[in-house]
Order: structure tokens, then C-alpha cells, then sequence
């Protein structure tokens, strides 16, 4: 998990939500509501290979219309992209996620590596991903909160609420999967309101180690070694 570097008024409890893995047809959707009801924004990091889909790309073009924010969490999702040594199966995972998602992505280019289970680690990127993130002028956000919401679909809340009170703002991996675990949005932001928290979209600055393509923190955590 990344570390706080920052400080923080004491006494506030601060949440952002991001949503991995899809678009997924009637679930994505049903966030969406869910977020437009509650009057949270979050940001959806999408599948290139869903985006293909036509059905998949208008969830996320609705996504992008309701002030949610877009990005890339590689094209197929096969495998975290440190444990790949073929430079260029890397990059195309990245870039051509990249040119689907076109218009559609936020300034500054979001990219979020497959954690494989939500673990941080050197298998998150190879030096060709820091390569191209770095030419490509994309920020790597990664998280520090993982409710493992595909395991648990009824009880994640109680686990994210959990997660969220161990630290002043928190970065939340929930996916827009079908297991039924979306049902329990609602109840999660209800719960962290009650707690007095506040939602925000954008991201706790120790979670993105690259920004526009710069190295704001040391990359070593999250680098595999070159192949
Ligand atoms: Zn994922």
C-alpha cells in the first residue's frame, strides 16, 4: 500500500472512489445512478478490450458526460505488466487502450496497472510500461484501500468503512463487475457520510507516482527488473 506523505487536518475522513475493470453492462449503469443520486464523482479506469464493445463504450461516454473521470487499466488485463517480458506486448496493452479511450480521457492521461488481487509490488509495471508512461505524458494512480469487493459482494462495505477510518483519504479499488457487490454502493456512501466523511475525485498525491509522464516519487516499489 502506499504510504502518506502528506499531512492532513486531523479529524476529517476523506474518500475517493474508482471503479476497475469495466464497462459492464447492466452494472456500470447501475453506478452510475448510484453516483448521480448521491452526488458523488468518481473515476472509472476501463478495459480496453471492453471498449471495443460498442454497448461497453456508451457506459463509459455516459461516464464521461456526468463529470466521471476516464482511464486506462491496460488492454486485456491478462497479466500486471511486470511480469511481462516482451517490451512491446507492454506498451501496446498501454497505448492502445490509450487511443480507444481518446476524447474520453481525463488531461492528464490516467493509468492504472493491474495489481492482480490489489497487492503493490515490482509486478505492477516493466521499465518499458515506465517508458511509455513517462513519453506518452500519462499519471500512474495507484490505490491504497482494496475491500476485495469480487469475494465479498454483500459485506465489502463494512471492510472499505473499515479500511477508510486507518487513514485520513483513502483510494478505493471497487470494480464495476457483475458479482452482484455494486448493489451495495448506496450503502457505502451512506455509511461514510454518517462517519462524517466527504467524497473527493481526485487522488492522494503518495498514490500517483508518475504525473504527465514525471516521476514524482521513486519507482522502484512498483518496477519490475528489465527482462
Ligand atoms: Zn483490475
Amino acid at each position: 500500500m502506499c504510504q502518506p506523505s502528506v499531512k492532513y487536518d486531523e479529524g476529517t475522513l476523506q474518500v475517493t472512489l474508482t471503479f476497475d475493470n469495466g464497462p459492464e453492462p447492466d452494472v456500470t449503469d447501475r453506478v452510475l445512478d448510484v453516483l448521480a443520486a448521491t452526488g458523488v464523482k468518481a473515476t472509472f479506469f476501463v478495459l480496453g478490450a471492453k471498449l471495443a464493445d460498442p454497448r461497453r463504450r456508451a457506459l463509459a461516454e455516459r461516464a464521461h458526460a456526468e463529470g466521471h473521470w476516464i482511464g486506462n487499466h491496460t488492454w486485456s488485463h491478462a497479466e500486471p505488466l511486470g511480469r511481462i517480458a516482451e517490451a512491446s506486448r507492454v506498451v501496446s496493452e498501454i497505448v492502445e487502450t490509450q487511443a480507444l479511450i481518446g476524447g474520453l480521457s481525463h488531461p492528464d492521461r490516467l493509468f492504472r496497472p493491474f495489481g492482480g488481487g490489489g497487492a503493490i509490488g515490482t509486478h505492477l509495471l516493466s521499465p518499458a510500461a515506465v517508458e511509455v508512461l513517462k513519453s506518452e505524458r500519462m499519471s500512474c494512480v495507484l490505490w491504497n484501500a482494496v475491500p476485495r469487493d469480487w469475494e465479498n459482494p454483500l459485506g465489502w462495505p463494512e471492510v472499505a468503512l473499515a479500511q477508510c477510518l486507518q487513514r485520513p483519504w483513502t483510494l478505493l479499488v471497487l470494480h464495476d463487475l457483475p458479482t452482484g457487490a455494486m448493489s451495495r454502493l448506496l450503502v457505502f456512501i451512506d455509511r461514510v457520510r454518517e462517519h462524517g466523511g466527504r467524497f473527493r475525485q481526485d487522488f492522494p498525491p503518495e498514490c500517483v507516482p508518475i504525473r504527465n509522464g514525471e516521476a514524482l516519487l521513486p519507482l522502484e516499489p512498483y518496477v519490475s527488473a528489465a527482462a
